[in-house]
């Protein structure tokens, strides 16, 4: 079985198990076909790190790049913004007029979507809100569109980069080695390791499973977690210290292929009933 099909019999069988999930799945389910097969059109030089700075990194427990550094492959960023747009416009009916807004904009040139992509690497907020006012679009739809349609090309950047992590000890901070960004869910192999999954470049590195993902703290009374009895494959940690919380997949509870993008959104209830409790996690306020 190839991923494709493999990610359709996976959703399939989160839907058969929690069908409020069935319309947000088959939305987003195409959307990931799409980021896949764009994989495949992506042309992009590999980052360089000169020997010099990347021994500052190292030394300094520093990401290897900023997000601005991200290379995207602009044609097939353009594509898959339209292809998106399209499958929101009949997949999504939240998004489906706005959506349908945004293709046409952009093929009547009328909305540059390179300003989008680059504001988004940037972070440059106030120029994200100058374009979703300007279009008359939300901010949240405007920069999920838009992230939505670089992650292929910055997946393709971090797992060039990935080479410059080999024999480097693991970072045992809060934010992913390669671009500093936040984890938005970690994960349990089959042999009970903890690893964490970037929420920007989708980057998995190991970390201690003691404690905070993010800040470190490590005293009982402050790490707790809950869990939902009918679904044994996740748990939810929270840490009291900083007030985070993070979703844990155990895959050893698991009887599906594990895709982090997939399982991220078949668990958005995880994701209110810890909000609900009075924890954030700012690495998931996109999905
Ligand atoms: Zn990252
Ligand atoms: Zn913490």
């Amino acid at each position: 079985m190839n991923t494709l099909e493999q990610l359709n019999k996976t959703a399939g069988m989160i839907v058969n198990s929690r069908p409020a999930y069935r319309e947000i799945l088959d939305f987003y389910k195409e959307v990931f076909r799409v980021q896949e097969e764009s994989l495949k059109d992506i042309r992009l030089p590999p980052v360089i790190i000169e020997p010099d700075l990347l021994k500052i990194k190292q030394k300094n427990e520093l990401p290897l790049i900023d997000p601005s550094e991200f290379l995207i492959d602009l044609k097939a960023a353009v594509q898959t913004f339209e292809d998106i747009c399209e499958l929101a416009a009949e997949l999504a009916p939240g998004l489906s007029s706005n959506a349908r807004f945004l293709k046409k904009a952009v093929s009547e040139k009328a909305f540059d979507p390179e300003s989008l992509f680059s504001a988004i690497l940037n972070g440059h907020d106030k120029t994200l809100q100058d374009i979703a006012q300007l279009l008359d679009v939300p901010l949240n739809e405007l920069s999920l569109f838009g992230y939505l349609s670089i992650s292929p090309s910055i997946r393709v950047c971090a797992e060039q980069l990935e080479t410059y992590l080999s024999g480097m000890p693991e970072l045992q901070k809060g934010y992913c080695p390669v671009c500093g960004n936040l984890p938005d869910m970690a994960f349990l192999d089959m042999e009970g390791r903890q690893h964490l999954n970037c929420s920007f470049c989708c980057h998995k590195w190991k970390s201690g499973r003691m404690g905070c993902v993010f800040c470190r703290n490590n005293e009982k009374d402050m790490q707790h977690y809950f869990f939902n009895e009918e679904e044994k494959e996740y748990q939810v940690k929270l840490c009291d210290h900083c007030k985070r919380f993070i979703k844990l997949v155990d895959l050893r509870q698991m009887d599906r292929e594990f895709f982090p993008n997939l399982e991220k959104i078949a668990t958005l209830h995880l994701d209110i009933q810890a909000r609900e409790k009075g924890y954030i996690n700012e690495g998931n306020e996109k999905a």
